[in-house]
């Protein structure tokens, strides 16, 4: 991957002079962290990163154990999108080289389920590309969630992008158990990564799937330029919402795509993002998502000690690390994999 410019701050020296354990045991106790020291995480020192990472693991720990859930992705409708996400391959002002295809067969939605199930995931993802989806995609989706949870064990998540009314109820009766909407970054923020939609209509949409009782699974990316605060704003926003899947992008700078020239990450300032949303967001599943192993790099196994889940085999338009890499990781943590729901 060529990266045109790879900005790289400074880590922070000043001590927080927090006692990161007790941290945990006040969040552990039921007491909401607050927004000062949510911000004083994600800004520790680095001398502050194993304190920070054990104190969220008490808190990991205590909601999840040592288990780790796999979800499997499936782009189903790739490209070809008329939104201007800036950090999107798959936009309209995207020139990025990926594959472009509209939504695939039904045989082929239920050949990726059975990969998902394959690999040990517990969730399988069907992701379209698109603001959102036509009546005709909606009801080809729906049909194949149907087969899926007749057929195998596993639990469905959709993700395609923002509904209209009736759809979210369509999909719950199909049988999907969980439905994807990320809010991305924070309101603040949403201006500069995007201006075809608004935070307030991601919102609306993940209102909308609580309604309809299906679960709600919304997180986003870090690295696109945002502040800390914003990050710190969108954890706050995502436990406000009482989202219960919380999946977190590391971005990606895909050559072709506007924000392609940005890198401002590095693995411990990824893991302190990590344990501030546990400790924001305690008992929610977090899931390390795209740009673990790009960003993370050789400490992705510490990540674990704060999030719970990860995806397994590859992301929408880029490859992630082998199913027996992410295997092989987690035994070596010593952490389990989490079976998939049995059929009733
Ligand atoms: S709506 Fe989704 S697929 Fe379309 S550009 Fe935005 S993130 Fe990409």
């Amino acid at each position: 991957m060529q990266i045109i410019e790879r900005l790289k701050p400074l880590s922070p020296t000043t001590p927080t002079n927090i006692d990161w354990s007790a941290v945990a045991a006040r969040v552990l106790a039921g007491e909401p962290i607050d927004r000062a020291t949510a911000l004083a995480a994600l800004q520790a020192p680095d001398a502050e990163l194993l304190p920070l990472l054990a104190a969220a693991y008490e808190v990991r720990r205590a909601a999840f154990g040592n288990t780790v859930q796999l979800y499997y992705l499936m782009n189903v409708k790739s490209g070809l999108c008329p939104e201007d996400c800036h950090y999107c391959s798959q936009s309209k002002i995207s020139h990025a080289e990926i594959e472009k295809y509209p939504m695939v067969s039904r045989e082929e939605i239920l050949a990726g389920a059975q990969r998902a199930v394959d690999s040990k995931a517990c969730t399988f993802c069907i992701v379209a590309s698109g603001r959102g989806p036509t009546e005709r995609d909606l009801e080809h989706v729906a049909d194949a969630v149907r087969e899926i949870k007749e057929t195998m064990n596993i639990r469905v998540c959709a993700c395609l992008g923002i509904l209209k009314d009736g759809q979210a109820e369509q999909l719950r009766d199909a049988g999907a158990d969980r439905y994807n909407h990320n809010l991305n970054t924070s309101e603040d923020f949403h201006g500069s990564i995007c201006t075809t939609h608004t935070h307030a209509d991601r919102v609306r949409t993940v209102e909308e799937i609580k309604d309809a009782g299906i679960s709600p699974c919304s997180g986003g990316i870090i690295g696109m330029g945002e502040s800390d605060e914003d990050v710190v704003s969108m954890a706050f926003a995502l436990r406000d919402l009482e989202i219960e899947s919380i999946p977190l992008n590391f971005y990606i700078p895909i050559p072709g795509v506007p924000f392609a020239n940005k890198w401002n990450l590095n693995p411990r300032y990824c893991l302190k993002a990590l344990a501030m949303f546990r400790f924001v967001n305690p008992t929610r599943e977090i899931r390390i998502a795209g740009g673990r192993e790009l960003h993370l790099g050789t400490l992705q196994p510490m990540g674990l000690y704060a999030a719970n889940s990860i995806f397994v085999s590859d992301y929408l338009t880029t490859k992630g690390q082998s199913a027996e890499d992410d295997y092989k990781m987690i035994e070596d943590l010593g952490f389990t994999i989490v079976a998939p729901p049995s059929r009733t």
